[in-house]
């Protein structure tokens, strides 16, 4: 080892879903959205003059920031964004898990919550889920120094109610609570209105899914003004201008068409409910999904074998080689065509 080398930060960095070169992939493997976004996005960037470009963007981001506080009706002060819910979810990290005891998020979950957890030295302890997948909230009782879990969860795309998120507010009024609400729109209700009533929730939600943007990256922070008002400190210590002028004014048209935005997620709803019925015709079962991915287990074929053939045949999915979830694979709801294609091969296959 060279001298300069014992003085690095050491880290095992999160792995990211494949993104295959290749156009004819059907690419059922990172949860995007098969739609693109609403037209008045391009419109929107059109707009951008060039010589807005020459200068910084507004670090304050406000334009997005209030029309993300219109459409959910808080304050714009209850509203911090970033680059993608990962930039977001890495700032909430670094601004409230600072306490000597660990930070408790479900043993099946985002994979990035222990990436963070060690990139910013946050000690975290893992709570079993049960064996169906859900969420035990007495497992949440003991003393922390902070909450997270995703709702829907991911990857089994499993939506806890909004009385086991109470029950795990109510026993944690000590410590931040983040739910990760990146796949919520294609769920059930959001735990948005329960931010009336706990000053440590903060709600986080991205542009990547319901709103068709992944590519853009922008992602957003729902919560009280002293939370967000402790994000922003971090952020403005750390990287002024994290939204691009490109994503202000894209980001701003995405939100405000709200008709686009809900005929998206009834077509992904529709696919997903098909798709749910042609997996269990074919042997599969599933957790209900809430998400815009299913995560199925066949009761004859190994997951990780299945895999492998899809991918042969240019059809990728995710697959995770780790305990308790080695059985399963989860497959992105795809346009329908996407969907025909799919279940013809398994139909020919299994
Ligand atoms: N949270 C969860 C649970 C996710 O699955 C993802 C997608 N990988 C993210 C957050 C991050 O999404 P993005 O950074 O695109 O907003």
């Amino acid at each position: 080892m060279k001298e300069w080398e014992k003085n690095f930060r050491r880290v095992v960095p999160y792995t990211p879903g494949e993104q295959p070169k290749n156009a004819n992939v059907i690419k059922l493997n990172t949860n995007e959205n098969p739609y693109p976004p609403s037209p008045k996005v391009m419109e929107a960037l059109q707009a951008v003059s060039r010589d807005r470009l020459r200068l910084y963007p507004d670090p304050t981001a406000s334009v997005l920031v209030n029309a993300i506080a219109a459409r959910y009706e808080v304050e714009p002060e209850c509203v911090f964004v970033g680059v993608g819910s990962d930039d977001v979810l890495a700032m909430a990290f670094m601004t409230f898990f600072q306490s000597a005891k660990p930070v408790f998020f479900p043993d099946i979950t985002y994979s990035f919550y222990p990436v963070w957890a060690d990139l910013f030295r946050v000690p975290y302890k893992k709570i079993p889920l049960a064996e169906d997948f859900s969420i035990r909230p007495q497992d949440y009782y003991p003393a922390n120094g902070g909450v997270i879990f995703p709702n829907p969860n991911a990857p089994t795309s499993r939506y806890e109610s909004l009385e086991v998120l109470e029950d795990i507010l109510q026993h944690n009024q000590d410590v931040v609570v983040i739910i990760d609400e990146a796949y919520i729109d294609f769920a059930g209700p959001s735990a948005l209105p329960l931010l009336k009533k706990y000053e440590n929730l903060l709600i986080v939600q991205t542009f990547s899914k319901s709103r068709s943007m992944a590519g853009m990256r922008i992602g957003y922070a729902i919560g009280s003004p002293g939370l967000i008002k402790a994000m922003s400190d971090v952020k403005y210590s750390f990287n002024s201008y994290t939204m691009s002028q490109a994503c202000l004014a894209m980001g701003t048209a995405a939100v405000e068409d709200e008709e686009y935005f809900q005929e998206m997620i009834r077509r992904i709803r529709r696919t997903r409910d098909m798709s749910g019925q042609r997996f269990k015709e074919l042997g599969f079962s599933f957790p209900e999904p809430g998400a815009n991915f299913i995560f199925v287990k066949h009761e004859r074929s190994k997951a990780r074998d299945l895999f492998a053939l899809l991918r042969e045949n240019n059809i990728f999915v995710r697959y995770f080689d780790q305990p308790r979830i080695d059985d399963y694979l989860r497959v992105t709801i795809g346009t329908d065509q996407q969907m025909d294609a799919l279940f013809a091969f398994l139909k020919k296959h299994l």
